[in-house]
């Protein structure tokens, strides 16, 4: 099954060892991503139980809860840093 990248389409591999290399390989790795950070509602995907107050109750953007696969590359910079591109 072939998979792109939602947000620059690039072609995706899960080739083991090979994720975040700095290698065209390592960029375009599949990863699962929420659209929306959990911890914008106050989840933690790692502290399940803790249950502190997000920025929001509601998704601003309808995506709450919603994941798709991005590459590496556009999960790093985009969703993680997107005042870097603004
Ligand atoms: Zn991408």
């Amino acid at each position: 099954m072939e998979e792109r990248c939602t947000i620059c389409n690039c072609l995706l591999h899960r080739t083991a060892g090979k994720y975040a290399r700095p290698t065209p390989e390592g960029s375009s790795h599949a990863t699962k991503h929420h659209y929306v950070a959990e911890r914008f509602f106050g989840r933690s995907s790692n502290r399940k139980s803790t249950k502190h107050s997000g920025i929001s109750e509601i998704c601003p953007w309808g995506h709450e809860r919603e994941t798709a696969v991005f590459c590496y590359e556009c999960h790093e910079k985009l969703l993680h840093n997107p005042g870097n591109y603004a």
